[in-house]
């Protein structure tokens, strides 16, 4: 087993006011170093933009704005689709009861909920953990299978300097020409 996530996101106390809470957008992804709060997963490898979640729902703010960056949570589509309004409390002060609920994923508490197999497969440690666990739907494959990517993509930028020195016309020729196309569209898929 091995630890859920290498880093806990901190966001930033940004006051800044703003118009709508998309406008938010970049400094999210900023604090939240382009992965989602929820499950972890990099945005480079998705197939739809990352959204933006409240995470206290929208229809139980009552002190808190729609705008306010306390409250939102950078987040893959499959996290805030399913994380939808599910709010156990009710209350927006109160996020969890009887091990129902959700941890704002910026708590170290939220790290403690969860482990990952070393497949990358995310594994609930707690009774709340297991409530968010199907809540969120961290049992989706797509989890695992971008942990997966991102793994192979450290491993192969680990072996570019060894297969630089490696004197062979196959390495040369093909294996680092097909290294340069994978970068080039793991950087195009960043930028997009
Ligand atoms: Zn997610």
């Amino acid at each position: 087993m091995i630890p859920f996530r290498k880093e806990t996101p901190k966001r930033r106390d940004i006051v800044t006011v703003v118009n709508k809470y998309s406008d938010h957008k970049d400094e999210l992804k900023k604090d939240y170093k382009c992965r989602c709060g929820y499950c972890d997963d990099i945005d480079i490898w998705r197939t739809v933009w990352y959204e933006i979640d409240h995470f206290v729902p929208q229809r139980y703010l009552r002190t808190i704005k729609d705008t306010d960056y306390s409250n939102l949570v950078y987040a893959c589509r499959s996290c805030n689709n399913s994380k939808r309004a599910h709010w156990p409390t009710g209350d927006e002060s109160v996020h969890h009861k009887n091990d129902e609920g959700f941890i704002d994923p910026c708590d170290d508490e939220y790290d403690k909920q969860f482990i990952r197999c070393t497949s990358g497969r995310i594994v609930h440690q707690t009774q709340l953990g297991k409530w968010m666990y199907y809540k969120l739907k961290l049992h989706k494959p797509q989890h695992e299978i971008i942990w997966q990517i991102e793994e192979t993509y450290n491993l192969i930028n680990e072996c570019k300097e060894v297969l630089k020195t490696i004197d062979s016309p196959i390495i040369k020729d093909r294996l680092l020409v097909l290294y340069e196309k994978y970068l080039d569209y793991t950087l195009k898929l960043s930028e997009s």
